[in-house]
């Protein structure tokens, strides 16, 4: 039977409820498809902040590193507020980002039919089903560049710089052409050359990748442009791919035509099929505990995991499935409309697994 070994980082607030759903639905996944889950529980966030006085400890870190991949839930709460800004939980999440070399950022955005009135965007623009999976490159760019504050003839100022290498280009480039080929084989590049030389070599990087991938069809679009393009026709779109800073607005305006923020899933990948899996929500402290959060997010964090890391695609695709069959009968209060059934966080998680 195949085994897979991931590292699961439950974290606060919602974060137990929301894993523990996932879990159990990719337990009953391996039962169908002859897979086998091992999960190693790991303390970080608050929760490690509390056990260890560290919000990512070297234990965490070690065993993460070994494991095939990572399965986080969220992290952070009031109750760590008042800790200084390197001990808080988020100092976690950095850490554990820089920790494992993770440099792509995948965000879907899609609208599940039975959620369709939930997008803010007109059926008639995304006919009731969408799905674009945004690559934004993560560890690089203008967020890492040299940057400076001084005074200059009497005048403050400050700067920061967008710098790409090409080795940096290429291997996000790499993790898009290939997002591409394992879907519709389309990709966007985008990037603002017409004004800035660092967009000039990103431009001129992927071309020469795009070489090895005669079979994905490449376009390149301004970024002004892309904005534009993602409410007025974003049915274009298959897989995009940009620059840290360009790709932090995108992301965030795509994931909003889904309309709801506990159906959001994320990946974050390294070399090879390594990445970390979680929701894009945060730990929503308001209603932990409450067994009302939506789980779904979650478990289509999981879905990707399958997919992208652990060569799981059937199931993964079974599991996508089973959320819009899930949708079509039970809601979760935050998605709850008038004739549907309310369930808590686990009956969302039983019925996933009834349309498995
Ligand atoms: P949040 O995403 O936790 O919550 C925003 C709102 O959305 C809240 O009203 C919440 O109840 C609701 N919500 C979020 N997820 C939901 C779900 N699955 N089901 C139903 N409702 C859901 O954002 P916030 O309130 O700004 O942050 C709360 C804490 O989470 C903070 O400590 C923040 O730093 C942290 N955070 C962590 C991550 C992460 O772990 N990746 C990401 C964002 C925020």
């Amino acid at each position: 039977m195949r085994e897979h070994n991931i590292v699961v980082l439950k974290g606060d607030g919602i974060g137990p409820e929301i894993v523990d759903e996932a879990v159990k639905v990719l337990d009953a996944a391996g039962k169908k498809y002859g897979f086998k889950m091992n999960y190693d529980y790991e303390l970080m966030g608050g929760c490690a902040i509390d056990e260890t006085g560290e919000p990512l400890p070297q234990k965490t870190v070690d065993a993460c590193k070994k494991a095939d991949c990572v399965f986080l839930g969220a992290v952070g709460g009031p109750k760590w507020d008042g800790v200084p800004g390197n001990k808080r939980p988020e100092a976690g999440l950095l850490g554990i980002r820089g920790a494992l070399g993770l440099y792509a950022n995948l965000r879907p955005a899609r609208i599940f039919a039975p959620l369709k009135e939930a997008s803010p965007i007109k059926d008639s623009i995304t006919e009731g089903n969408l799905d674009i999976m945004i690559v934004r490159e993560l560890t690089g760019g203008i967020y890492f560049g040299e940057r400076g504050t001084g005074v200059e003839n009497g005048e403050e100022y400050a700067y920061d710089t967008e710098k790409y290498t090409v080795s940096e280009i290429k291997r996000i480039a790499k993790t898009a052409f290939e997002m591409a080929m394992k879907r519709n084989k389309k990709l966007t590049s985008v990037d603002k050359a017409n004004v800035l030389d660092s967009s000039r070599l990103w431009r001129k990087t992927v071309i020469e990748m795009s070489k090895d991938y005669p079979e994905v069809e490449l376009n390149h679009m301004y970024v002004d442009n892309c904005a534009m393009q993602l409410v007025r026709n974003p049915k274009q779109f298959d897989v995009i791919v940009t620059s840290n800073i360009f790709g932090d607005i995108l992301s965030d305006e795509a994931s909003m035509i889904s309309g709801s923020i506990g159906m959001l899933a994320s990946a974050s990948l390294s070399d090879g099929k390594f990445g970390l899996y979680e929701p894009i929500h945060g730990s929503a402290p308001d209603i932990a505990g409450l067994g009302i959060a939506n789980p779904l997010a979650t478990i289509l964090s999981a879905a990707m995991m399958l997919k992208y890391s652990l060569d799981e695609g059937e199931a993964a695709a079974d599991i996508e499935n089973a959320v819009n069959a899930a949708l079509e009968k039970v809601r979760t209060p935050d998605i709850y409309k008038d004739g549907f059934k309310k369930v808590s966080t686990s009956g969302m998680g039983d019925e996933v697994i009834k349309n498995l």
